[in-house]
């Protein structure tokens, strides 16, 4: 399918109401926003922009649902309308991908593995509902139990490189656990959000239990940060607006904080490797998958110096056997950044990082193609650990690709960085790798492979990386609050 006919049919058959939803029902902003289809460069539609007026009225339409009921709804039931939710998201996947794909640009085939997450995600967390269970202590006579309770009114805070991904991390444990939400979506990708809340109507959430608002982050993101019923935020995205967040919580109610922000991953390769074209292909995949906007990218490879000029050898014709181009088309490999602004600030690190005296050894040039926001996959060698492309996250499709020595030199360059979300390391020696996963300072460690991420492993950074983690049981700290009671049982027998 070409981008025009790709158009046509959002306009028909997708039907995206594009107000803000709050209490089940779409309504309007203070102005609009317009958001554009990265591969064409041209506006797909205007959603809402929702001003401090609608935030609030969207904490007080979850406020009012938290105590009207779902605080004390029963697990059966939140149970029951979230696999509801989940066949509805099932039943639509096709609608959503499409929608992901012409609003983000990623390939396809990508867009709809991520809305098989997002199923699999809700699923999941469902099955938490009435496994939320407290202790029993013993305390000097008195019996102390633990209740683990909700926290209230949650806000959401998404960045656009996995948009309903991202929206489904802080909505399904949020819910499972009897608090409500309000969600800001990134004003770069609105849509797969907007058809989601329709699917949140039509499995019988009651009004206000999730909201879904869609806006900029300095009005919207700044007022649900700073809202005084806003018990908790969760937030994806850049390290700086995790410190204004932080900065909003602390200037008014000392709300609850999780952020996940950005990360510079290393990505180690030994000389033992089993077998070199697996590294081969999982460090490609670990840095350019969704055009490199991950923030857990692989973005800088370590190779063992016996393998190094075999394995660059074989990454670039890997790398170059990618089609860049159309992400309906179903050979695409790679698609277009996510906005020219964004596309330039990537094009500005391959300056950066040539003016530094790294050579650019493959790529580091923009694709004209449409109008979209395309660029070449790019390889930086003979890089130096000062330059600023090996400190500071490009989220792009650029790696550095470096040599070691030995266990000792690797380890101390790869945790010479302020990020911890992520590493990998390639060896067949399980020691080896035993000894490394340990030494990396990283929320995930990635042994002969990269970029798994799954809804019942934790997924979060050490550093400045970010503070709490997503996904799994330990997820669920973050949307509870822990009640002792204590019961006198010094009774007159
Ligand atoms: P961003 O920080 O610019 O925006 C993220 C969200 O914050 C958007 O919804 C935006 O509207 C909002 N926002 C912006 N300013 C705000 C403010 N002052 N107050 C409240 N909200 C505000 O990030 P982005 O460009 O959307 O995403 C890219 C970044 O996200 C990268 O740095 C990347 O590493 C990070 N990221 C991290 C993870 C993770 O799980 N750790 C996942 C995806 C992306
Ligand atoms: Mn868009």
């Amino acid at each position: 399918m070409n981008m025009t006919t790709s158009f046509a049919l959002f306009l028909y058959f997708y039907l995206v109401n594009t107000g803000l939803f709050i209490n089940n029902e779409f309504v309007a902003g203070n102005n609009t926003i317009e958001t554009i289809n990265p591969a064409t460069g041209k506006v797909i539609t205007s959603v809402q922009a929702a001003g401090s007026q609608q935030v609030n009225t969207a904490v007080e339409a979850a406020h009012k649902a938290f105590h009207g009921g779902w605080k004390t709804s029963t697990p059966r039931n939140r149970a029951r309308l979230m696999h509801k939710l989940a066949d509805l998201v099932e039943r639509d996947v096709n609608d959503l991908a499409h929608l992901e794909t012409l609003d983000n640009g990623k390939p396809l085939r990508n867009a709809q593995r991520d809305i098989i997450d997002v199923s699999n995600y809700i699923r999941y967390f469902a099955g938490f509902c009435d496994k939320l269970h407290g202790k029993v202590i013993d305390t000097q006579g008195k019996l102390s139990y633990t209740v683990h309770e909700p926290i209230g009114v949650c806000g959401a805070i998404i960045p656009w490189n996995f948009p309903i991904v991202m929206l489904i991390w802080k909505v399904a444990p949020a819910i499972c656990t009897g608090n409500t939400i309000v969600v800001k979506t990134s004003e770069m990708t609105p849509l797969s959000a907007l058809k989601f809340a329709a699917l949140v109507k039509e499995a019988g959430f009651a009004p206000g239990v999730i909201n879904i608002i869609t806006g900029y982050g300095h009005i919207a993101g700044d007022s649900l940060a700073r809202h005084m019923k806003c018990d908790k935020i969760a937030f994806t995205g850049s390290v700086n607006v995790g410190r204004a967040i932080m900065k909003a919580a602390a200037e008014s109610n000392l709300k609850k904080i999780t952020l996940e922000l950005g990360g510079k991953s290393p990505n180690i390769i030994f000389d033992d490797v089993e077998n070199l074209d697996e590294a081969v292909f999982w460090s490609r995949f670990g840095i350019f998958y969704n055009a490199g906007q991950m923030c857990f990218a692989g973005s800088r490879i370590y190779v063992q110096e016996g393998i190094y000029d075999e394995f660059v050898k074989k990454f670039e014709k890997l790398v170059l056997s990618g089609k860049v181009g159309c992400p309906f088309d179903k050979s695409t490999f790679q698609g277009p950044q996510i906005s020219e602004t964004h596309l330039n600030r990537i094009m500005s690190y391959i300056d950066i990082g040539k003016k530094e005296g790294a050579t650019c050894h493959l790529g580091g040039k923009r694709v004209n193609n449409n109008g979209g926001y395309f660029m070449e996959p790019t390889v930086f060698t003979d890089v130096k650990p000062d330059m600023r492309i090996m400190r500071e996250e490009i989220f792009g499709p650029v790696v550095v690709i470096c040599k070691f020595k030995d266990t000792k030199d690797v380890i101390k360059q790869a945790n010479d960085t302020i990020f911890g979300l992520a590493a990998s390391v390639f060896t067949s020696n399980i020691t080896r790798a035993v000894t490394v996963s340990n030494a990396l300072e990283a929320g995930s460690v990635w042994v002969n492979c990269t970029s798994i991420v799954t809804e019942n492993s934790p997924f979060g950074g050490y550093k400045q990386s970010g503070i709490g983690r997503e996904n799994s049981e330990y997820a669920l700290a973050n949307y509870t609050q822990i009640k002792a009671v204590k019961i006198n049982l010094n009774s007159k027998l």
